[in-house]
């Protein structure tokens, strides 16, 4: 598997899929056609169906050039590769002179047509699943969080995670009036935070934040994915609340975030962090199952209870659908996160109960998460054709 950096991206909302990836994708196109005086971009199936919403013509025509570049919406064809494709073309004289077939395959990654998907760059880790790992700590006597120090050296680039993940946190609870999209939806946090303030309750607290991270998100402001845009309110809230309500320091919640990476990229390897591919249980449940794994290292659990806690929050999203009303990543999924905040930490006290022993394995669930996305009928997986969408 990749280093975990890959898996935390810093960037704009609203979407890794829908907004930061083509935005790469745009900008590597548009490095390599610096002559061209005409361009076009044909999005098919969720990025076609949501692009509006998620800002995915926005973007595009921003890193091209909003005078010269054309989007194309096709909803009439969808590749069985993965549904977010993107066709760029690039003209000069009106003559063609480059194209390119790139998809966007979920927090902020491209991939080409038939690429395979469980491949890693860089290959930082020995070990590409839970069961192999675990195996491994136990062997080695260590913990997941000195797996992860052996074999990725990524502390100072976390501590930069944690520092814009709590800026945007506070970034948002400061913030009132509605978010910008059709549906006119009222900020929530700064009245939940209003509300903290009078009767000092820890779920108040945790909502807070998790709110002023999605409302950030919503608004196209800098997020960090964890591991998308649309669910990077789950983490963050669970690592703010540990810091300013149990008073947990910034090396423990350091250790959290590897820890909680460490999951997100088991997960993006063996299944994946799509709505577009397998609904929202690949991006709330991910980001649960992380934040779950994370709040474990902060109890002091074992090895065993946090794959338990972490099982048990990807296990508890399975089936989850992706339906934003009018392509906005607001409704379901600005809540979506501060209950998947919650049920996080509910995981990671129960795994915390037990000794860890439980049925389905982490990697299990996973492959079951991924088999049931494929399953989700096409309007349930980012499409806004069904669902809530449709309310
Ligand atoms: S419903 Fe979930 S997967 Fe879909 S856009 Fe919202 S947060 Fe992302």
């Amino acid at each position: 598997m990749d280093s975990i950096k890959e898996l935390y991206k810093i960037g704009y909302g609203p979407s890794s899929s829908h907004t930061m990836g083509p935005q790469k994708a745009a900008s590597i196109f548009l490095e390599r056609n610096k002559n061209a005086d005409k361009f076009s971009a044909e999005l098919f199936g969720s990025l076609s169906l949501t692009g509006k919403g998620h800002l995915t013509d926005y973007i595009i025509k921003k890193t091209l050039g909003v005078d010269k570049t054309e989007i194309i919406f096709n909803n009439d064809f969808v590749y069985d590769y993965h549904p977010n494709a993107l066709k760029f073309k690039a003209y000069v004289d009106n003559k063609l002179v480059d194209e390119w077939l790139v998809f966007s395959v979920g927090g902020g990654d491209l991939m080409e047509l038939n690429e395979k998907r469980n491949i890693s760059k860089s290959s930082v880790y020995p070990h590409n699943n839970m069961t192999d790992i675990l195996k491994y700590c136990k062997d080695e006597k260590i913990s997941l969080v000195e797996y992860v120090k052996r074999f990725d050296n990524v502390r100072d680039y976390l501590k930069e995670v944690l520092s814009t993940m709590f800026s945007t946190i506070e970034s948002g609870l400061n913030k009132r009036g509605v978010l910008p999209g059709s549906l006119k939806l009222k900020r929530k946090a700064n009245d939940f935070y209003l509300h903290y303030l009078q009767n000092k309750n820890f779920s108040n607290f945790l909502y807070a934040a998790s709110l002023a991270t999605a409302e950030e998100n919503a608004s196209a402001n800098l997020v960090v994915t964890a591991p998308t845009c649309g669910s990077s309110g789950v983490l963050p809230a669970v690592l703010y609340t540990s810091k300013y309500y149990n008073n947990i320091n910034d090396d423990k919640l350091l250790d959290a975030l590897m820890v909680a990476g460490l999951i997100g990229n088991i997960i993006k390897y063996n299944g994946s962090i799509s709505g577009a591919e397998v609904g929202c249980q690949g991006e709330i449940g991910s980001a649960c199952s992380m934040a779950a794994g994370a709040y474990s290292v902060i109890l002091g659990s074992t090895n065993e209870q946090i794959e338990y806690a972490s099982e048990i929050a990807l296990e508890h999203n399975l089936g989850l659908t992706c339906d934003p009303v009018d392509g906005l990543v607001q409704i379901p999924c600005i809540e979506r996160n501060a209950l998947a905040s919650a049920k996080a930490i509910d995981a990671a006290n129960y795994a915390a109960l037990t000794d860890g022993n439980h049925h389905i394995s982490f990697d299990n669930v996973i492959k079951v998460m991924k088999e049931t996305g494929k399953d989700l009928n096409l309007k349930y997986r980012e499409t806004s054709t069904g669902g809530l969408a449709k309310k």
